[in-house]
């Protein structure tokens, strides 16, 4: 990479595209991006000097020296980014969106008490389309404002979050989340398949939202559930989410209730398939592991909830290795995390991989960066379309500025952006096309709006618990 030429090339870079007698052969396109540098996640993992990246329609034409894509083409808006640089955006596999309304309400619990004493009671008494338009909106303003321009969620009243990812301009797998007891708009399992049926339908075609099923893991899903949902996926051609060996308790009950582990089973009932992405899978054995790479199932790894409910370390390096394609997750807000920075997400990812195995090699900067981008999109079935700054695909990208205490000097760009740079350090998000952060402001929400909206149900979620002994 080249670099060190500093103003230099800031005011080269800034230098509106040459006008005249060359104007008339530039091809008309709607977008171009210019940044100091850029990692566009390619094959070949190519690290670039000053780059630049040509939209049109949403589409990525090119991407190339500033020169010869502002010989090429005649942009309506020109963005320059000289300190920074061009990736694209990050893809968080495993979420929980609207729980950003409960970000921080129970911390310091196992996952076992954490859900059922304070999640679950507090999901049961809040959790309508109007909470979930509220914390959607919160969870969309905190992503764009963090570089991820796609995300997989499992929560409830799916067809409202997509409404509120469909305003904020973000792409998304949305799966409607299924259980054995009673759940936020359907309460059994003839009511779940009708309520995400007709999510599937409303939804069919939408070009940044994909509709799913999740069924919520194998100790809250009976086998009649999971192949329900199982069924209903291969009828749309949805994926399919879950949660698996997030915890040794739930590896345990599986095993004392069926007699394998919960990948094993989930085999042997027809669960597993090319369409379902697995989250945590802390527990899998190398057995778990050689069985999901041969069924293509992708898997989320989420670092930082694993660390925080003390539930262990995912065998990533080993998962990777049997050919099991692994994402990164943020997890939801509630107390698991408790935000959804994936820069973040990558720096714990490499930290937790390297102090488990004591031994610093696993999980290198670049492979960091590749769950974070383009693994993350093959995870979810959207690798064809996002994931890389490659011409043909959809312009997703984001620019992370460099020109920080924190950030500088830069020796090696991956391992800046992965173990120094900030989600506050973002200053471009770009979905399909459209500009949704121009480095000041959200465009396409209203941000005290939202913070507002996020105050007021704090006071409700509270009252809602007054007495119960339920807020910690
Ligand atoms: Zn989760």
């Amino acid at each position: 990479m080249r670099r060190g030429a500093g103003l230099l090339a800031a005011l080269l870079l800034a230098l509106p595209p040459a006008t005249g007698e060359a104007a008339p052969k530039r091809k008309p396109c709607d977008l171009v991006v210019v940044a100091g540098s850029a990692l566009p996640m390619d094959g070949a993992f190519t690290v670039r000097g000053a780059t630049a990246v040509a939209v049109k329609a949403g589409e990525i034409l090119a991407v190339g020296d500033p020169a010869a894509i502002d010989a090429a083409y005649l942009p309506k808006e020109r963005v320059v980014r000289p300190g920074g640089v061009l990736l694209p955006g990050f893809v968080n596999t495993h979420t929980h969106a609207a729980m950003n309304l409960l970000r921080g309400l129970s911390n310091d619990q196992p996952l076992m008490e954490w859900l059922t004493k304070f999640i679950f009671p507090a999901e049961a008494k809040n959790v309508s389309p109007a909470f979930v338009k509220a914390g959607t909106d919160l969870a969309c303003l905190e992503m764009i404002r963090g570089g991820t321009t796609t995300f997989a969620d499992m929560y409830y009243y799916e067809s409202d979050v997509a409404a509120s990812v469909d305003r904020a301009g973000l792409r998304a797998v949305l799966g409607e989340t299924w259980l054995d007891f009673p759940a936020p708009g359907h309460a059994n399992l003839e009511e779940s398949k009708a309520v995400t049926r007709a999510f599937l339908e409303k939804w069919k075609g939408h070009p940044r939202v994909t509709a799913a099923i999740a069924p919520h893991a194998p100790y809250t899903c009976s086998r009649e559930t999971l192949q329900a949902a199982r069924a209903l996926a291969d009828e749309y051609g949805a994926p399919l989410l879950t949660h698996v060996s997030e915890t040794r308790d739930e590896q345990n009950q599986i095993l004392e209730k069926y007699g394998k582990s919960p990948t094993a089973w989930l085999d042997e009932i027809g669960f597993l398939g090319p369409r379902l992405s697995v989250a945590h899978g802390v527990w899998l054995s190398p057995a778990d592991l050689a069985l999901l790479a041969e069924r293509r199932v992708s898997l989320s790894h989420n670092p930082e909830s694993n660390m925080k409910l003390g539930s262990g370390v995912a065998p990533v390096a080993a998962a990777r290795k049997a050919g099991v394609v692994v994402g990164l997750g943020t997890d939801g807000a509630a107390g698991s995390n408790n935000d959804l920075d994936m820069l973040d997400a990558m720096d714990f990812a490499g930290k937790l991989a390297k102090v488990s195995a004591l031994d610093p090699t696993p999980l290198t900067a670049p492979e960091l960066l590749r769950m974070a981008t383009i693994d993350g999109a093959r995870a979810l079935g959207l690798d064809r379309l996002v994931g890389s700054l490659e011409a043909g695909k959809r312009a997703d990208l984001i620019v992370v500025e460099l020109e920080k205490a924190h950030a500088q000097p830069v020796f090696d760009l991956p391992s800046t952006v992965v173990y120094a740079s900030r989600a506050g350090d973002v200053s471009l998000t770009v979905v399909d096309g459209r500009v949704l952060f121009d480095g000041r402001r959200v465009l396409t929400l209203d941000e005290a709006k939202v913070l507002a909206a996020a105050k007021e149900w704090r006071g409700k979620v509270l009252r809602s618990l007054e007495g119960s002994g339920e807020k910690k």
